[in-house]
């Protein structure tokens, strides 16, 4: 049986009210003409699926991706000939479109394909359960001191080389740890857990930081949500005792597709962000790269820390409402939506609708049967047929000085 809680006193303080998302201070992070971190607004990025030896199918995608608000592009580079093919990549961007910011993915025991794709990339992005990968032995019982010790010594000296190249290129670093590729001494060590993600990630950044390099990014991803949401606020909360301040990446792995694929993402990334932790975000679909875009700015939309597009409030509508919402609202957002930085409503009656605009610039209201109100904030400005609505609506905001043509 369910039981309910005492009700308790109410306490409250003015930070409670505070509607505000207060970001978590870091440190910026240039990639490319970005950067990540430092205040700065949080980054979108993306991953394009081509072979990086297709030159020009990888331009072309690297390019879509770009012109739709994917501000950081990753591409993949599982052998030394994808690493070379980056620097043609490179050039014909710049030739054909503009410079975009890259990030190279290197994979298992990838020391000199990272060397030589540092030269043509922003950000290089290690996994440090794969960047020198240990065979797991299948009758190992412990991990002794002493082998933990020794494999860290031969990643220290692996790492090494391509730290103090990035460093002298003043490029980026992308730590990206996986819960589910976490290295078999971690695993040993720490288990598979968030503490096991957030010590794996120490390990690389104490190696950087021994050689003064802190162009770094973090991240943690899980395909399990609660797992994720574990493994950054621990690493948080472990950089905030050793007073580092690297910015952060999230992302949900595996995410899957549709609309689960989307919720869960931004179950992830959105709760976290609304914490005021992230600095970049990438939503990880089983699409089109294109399609994980829209996502992203939705989720920063939604929490006010980016606007790229209209804000359209839109009551659920009920049986006082006076028009067909769905198809009204869809009317507006065709005929307003390129108008990013407005807010606009649409609301199915006067009982509540003018009240529960919260505050937008716009509302279109139904005021009784065949009319309907428009309104500049929460002023009433005319009460017009509803057939022409979206037209008195567009040459309001027109009279307003707000409309620009689409
Ligand atoms: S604004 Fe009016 S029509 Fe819309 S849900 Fe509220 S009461 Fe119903």
């Amino acid at each position: 049986m369910q039981t309910l809680d005492t009700p308790k006193t109410p306490t409250s303080s003015a930070s409670d009210f505070d509607t505000t998302i207060h970001r978590r201070k870091t440190r910026p992070v240039k990639v490319g003409d970005v950067t990540i971190g430092g205040g700065y607004p949080v980054v979108v990025q993306s991953m394009i699926n081509e072979d990086t030896l297709d030159i020009e199918g990888s331009v072309a995608a690297i390019r879509r991706l770009h012109e739709i608000g994917c501000e950081i592009v990753r591409v993949t580079v599982p052998s030394m000939a994808h690493a070379v093919a980056l620097a043609k990549i490179k050039e014909q961007l710049a030739k054909t479109y503009k410079p975009v910011p890259l990030v190279a993915d290197v994979h298992h025991n990838g020391m000199k394909i990272a060397l030589e794709v540092a030269k043509h990339v922003d950000k290089v992005r290690i996994n440090p359960g794969l960047y020198v990968f240990e065979k797991p032995k299948d009758d190992r019982s412990e991990y002794t001191q002493a082998e933990f010790n020794e494999i860290g010594e031969k990643i220290r000296e692996t790492l090494k080389p391509l730290v103090l190249t990035l460093k002298e290129q003043d490029k980026a670093m992308r730590i990206g740890v996986n819960h589910g590729s976490l290295a078999e001494r971690m695993l040993f060590t720490y288990g598979d857990t968030p503490e096991g993600m957030v010590e794996s990630a120490l390990e690389f950044i104490r190696i950087c930081e021994s050689l003064e390099f802190y162009n770094i990014v973090i991240s943690l991803k899980a395909s399990r949500v609660p797992v994720m949401l574990a493994a950054y606020r621990l690493m948080v909360k472990r950089m905030d005792e050793l007073g580092m301040d690297y910015p952060l990446h999230l992302g949900v792995t595996e995410a899957g597709d549709g609309e689960y694929g989307r919720i869960k993402s931004t179950a992830g990334i959105g709760t976290l962000l609304a914490e005021g932790i992230g600095d970049t975000i990438r939503v990880s679909l089983t699409e089109a790269p294109e399609k994980e875009i829209p996502v992203c700015y939705s989720i920063l939309q939604a929490l006010g820390l980016r606007k790229t597009m209209v804000e359209y409030v839109a009551c659920p509508s009920c049986g006082r409402t006076l028009f067909n919402l769905e198809e009204v609202l869809d009317r507006v957002r065709k005929a307003t939506k390129h108008l990013t930085g407005l807010d606009i409503a649409v609301m199915g009656c006067i009982v509540n609708g003018p009240g529960e605009m919260a505050d937008a610039d716009y509302g279109y209201v139904g005021k009784q049967a065949g009319y309907i109100s428009l309104y500049r904030g929460r002023e009433e400005i005319k009460k017009v047929p509803e057939d022409k609505g979206v037209e008195e609506l567009i040459n309001l905001i027109k009279a307003d000085g707000r409309w620009v043509d689409p």
